[in-house]
């Protein structure tokens, strides 16, 4: 693999598809388009937001701007609530 000057424009590629995406935004991909959504790692029930690591889910639901919006308009305190875990988790690597 090449290695690029700034890591976070490197760009991956989706086996499935071939979409390219950075690496963040391309495992989104994969649980959103190529993942049953009862393997899907974790997941957001709030905006149905997908990833694969429960850093990345609690960095949605604290930063992510809709995410805090519509909690905030839901009156939803409890940031965790809408948080979900695979007990049946996919492993993917892109
Ligand atoms: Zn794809
Ligand atoms: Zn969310």
């Amino acid at each position: 693999m090449e290695t690029a000057k700034k890591p976070s424009r490197v760009q991956y590629r989706c086996k499935k598809c071939q979409k390219i995406d950075r690496k963040g935004r391309l495992a989104g991909h994969f649980f959103k388009y190529h993942v049953s959504f009862d393997q899907v790692p974790f997941s957001c029930s709030l905006c149905s937001f997908r990833c694969q690591t429960q850093q990345h889910l609690l960095d949605h639901v604290t930063k992510y701007a809709p995410h805090v919006k519509e909690a905030k308009l839901r009156g939803v305190t409890d940031l965790r609530r809408y948080l979900y875990k695979s007990d049946n988790p996919f492993s993917v690597s892109v």
